[in-house]
């Protein structure tokens, strides 16, 4: 196991063990049949015992259950591979793959090594195609009920389409603290979230990359006839953005 991250919540270790297939047995329809992505939620000493058995089983079996309804919708995300509910433990299929510069393929890292490269038109068409997709993938969540919780640059990993040119997909990852909503306020917020993190990572395209993740979002909206859907969370959005800078104006 090599351990990629660490988070309050859970460890996440990439493993070249699948957990029952033999090793000359290649598991079917995953885009990376070689590494798997094992996360781990620990016991927290400070719960009490029962009390912590029972959040880790139903927050690992909720994330579980979620990665194969996303499955089952066709909506890009891990696939998910086994679950121990009770010991916290859920196998997942490893997305994403090394930049030239060695880094991990997350959005974050994807939008930094191409900014690095320099303004070119084509540059500049490549993020845009990638930033509509990242918003179509939201609108492909939001439509079907479910919010994200967690929409970060970190959390959106590209996925290559082709060996030879630069075709990529886009896929969510970190369904931990996802949940089924059709509120539009918590669509709102998922979408602002994601907003506030690329004005952080990314100040200087912030702008841009905003207005093409909203494109990508809108269309999918425009292409399920859900125009009226749209304009409730394009108002709803108006007014989380407003109440955000209200309370960083009073601190
Ligand atoms: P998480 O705790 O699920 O947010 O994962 C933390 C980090 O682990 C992510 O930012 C990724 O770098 C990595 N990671 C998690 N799941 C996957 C996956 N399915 N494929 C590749 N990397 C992943």
């Amino acid at each position: 196991l090599k351990l990629v991250s660490q988070g309050a919540e859970a460890l996440v270790f990439v493993t070249e063990k699948h957990p029952y297939l033999p090793k000359d047995i290649k598991p079917a329809g995953l885009t990376n049949v070689n590494n798997f992505i094992v996360k781990y939620r620990p016991r927290k000493p400070y719960r009490h015992e029962q009390l912590d058995l029972q959040i880790t089983k139903s927050r690992t079996a909720g994330e579980a259950k979620l990665l194969y309804k996303l499955d089952s919708l066709n909506i890009k995300a891990p696939k998910l591979i086994a679950l121990d509910a009770i010991n916290g433990i859920i196998w997942m299929e490893f997305l994403g793959f090394r930049l030239p510069n060695g880094n991990f393929s997350s959005l974050k890292n994807w939008l930094w090594f191409i900014e690095k490269k320099g303004e070119s038109e084509a540059i500049g068409q490549l993020a845009k195609d990638v930033m509509r997709l990242v918003g179509y993938a939201i609108a492909e969540l939001h439509l079907n009920e479910i919010v994200h919780g967690d929409l970060t640059s970190s959390n959106i990993v590209l996925v290559k389409e082709s060996e030879t040119e630069e075709k990529y997909s886009v896929a969510l990852i970190d369904f931990g603290l996802s949940s089924y909503s059709n509120l539009v306020e918590d669509k709102a917020v998922d979408i602002y979230v994601l907003e506030r993190a690329l004005v952080s990572t990314h100040p200087q395209f912030s702008e841009l990359y905003n207005e093409w993740l909203l494109e990508g979002y809108h269309s999918l909206y425009s292409e399920k006839k859900k125009i009226n859907a749209w304009r409730d969370v394009e108002r709803r959005l108006a007014a989380v953005r407003l109440r955000g800078r209200k309370r960083s104006m009073l601190g």
